[in-house]
């Protein structure tokens, strides 16, 4: 551990959580939180939503640990048991945080909306505080956590707590784009990739009333619950005559999954031109393509990283009024390394939330 955190601890608390510490098992972990900030806010976490961040961090896909033991989690959600003299919630507030909890808020970033852009972001685990104070940051797979109130949103009474906290991450990845490039009447959005992102997607696009919403998988398997989530179009990567009939058709595409035996060109080539190839998959290789695909029709290929605030309070207003919600499978905290595995394992359909023993009290 650093001197940065010794000099930050509040040494008369501890909170418990299930970190790694370079192998892909995690285990029991104690650490003292900050002391408390003017702004901020102690959450008794009830629930986490378990990323595939989470599991490129845990089995280092993405390089070291930089900061010590790791616990991950950017999907909480919990009950205020805490505030500070100036924080913007209550006690009694059921509130979520996403993957960041701390940015500058005075750069061109953080004044336009992009917080998650601002070259003072703390991320919410496995990373510092840069806000002077000090302090490692650390996640969700926990009993408490201790964050800035300015980056901790208030869940809406019709949203479930476990249904909440995927789409602090998964959520917000997903909706943020598609709105920011217009997917709406007009509009024919793919999303490629039906899983714990692309679920959502394919919701947000149908949410945004885009006219229509293709479905874009390399499984037939996905077909008919492409069309649950309100898909109105199915396009199986793996066949030949349905990516032809599908290519230069889609006003935006949005990349939520990439599979080593893909083609980035294919892909690519299935939008119209002007369109809009948004990247939020993060592969551990680079991306490879040969530039005609996208310059030869004017094609602009453009990533997303989560959402600033705004987004997140609009995502949620959403998420209410068009009743969008991840599909959810739920296991105790205490399961988090058997959770862990079965995301690795690609399981799930389509999000794993660990629930803690607070979840029984709410
Ligand atoms: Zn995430
Ligand atoms: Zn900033």
């Amino acid at each position: 551990m650093s001197a940065n955190t010794k000099l930050s601890e509040d040494t008369s608390v501890s909170f418990k959580g299930w970190a790694s510490t370079g192998t892909a098992v995690l285990s029991e972990f104690t650490y003292h939180p900050r002391p408390f900030g003017p702004k901020d806010v102690e959450i008794e976490i009830t629930h986490c939503g378990i990323c595939g961040s989470d599991i490129h961090t845990i089995t280092e896909g993405w390089g070291k640990h930089t900061h010590g033991p790791v616990i991950p989690g950017h999907e909480i959600v919990g009950k205020v048991v805490a505030v500070g003299s100036n924080a913007r919630h209550k006690i009694g507030d059921l509130v979520g945080a996403g993957a960041m909890v701390d940015a500058c808020g005075d750069c061109k970033d953080c004044n336009t909306g992009y917080q998650q852009q601002c070259a003072q972001k703390s991320s919410t685990y496995n990373d510092v505080f840069k806000d002077g104070r000090g302090g490692n940051t650390y996640g969700g797979y926990a009993d408490r956590v201790r964050i800035n109130g300015d980056y901790l949103f208030k869940i809406p009474s019709d949203i479930s707590p476990a249904e909440a906290a995927p789409l602090l991450c998964a959520g917000i990845t997903t909706f943020a784009p598609l709105k920011r490039h217009g997917a709406g009447p007009g509009k024919k959005v793919g999303v490629i990739g039906i899983g714990g992102l692309g679920h959502l997607g394919i919701q947000w696009a149908r949410a945004l009333e885009a006219d229509e919403v293709v479905a874009i998988s390399t499984s037939d398997s996905k077909r008919e619950e492409a069309k649950k989530l309100g898909a109105t179009g199915f396009v199986n990567v793996r066949n030949p005559e349905e990516m032809e009939a599908a290519a230069g058709t889609l006003d935006i595409v949005l990349c939520t999954s990439f599979g080593a035996d893909q083609s980035w060109d294919e892909l690519i080539s299935l939008v119209a031109s002007q369109g809009n190839f948004i990247v939020v998959a993060l592969p551990e290789k680079p991306m490879s393509v040969d530039c005609w695909t996208f310059i030869g029709r004017g094609i602009s290929i453009t990533g997303s990283f989560i959402g600033g605030s705004e987004a997140m309070e609009e995502m949620f207003q959403y998420a209410s009024a068009k009743n969008v919600r991840p599909w959810i499978e739920t296991r105790p905290m205490t399961e988090a390394n058997e959770g862990v595995k079965y995301v690795m394992e690609g399981r799930p359909r389509y999000r794993v939330v660990l629930e803690t023993e607070a979840a029984t009290r709410l």
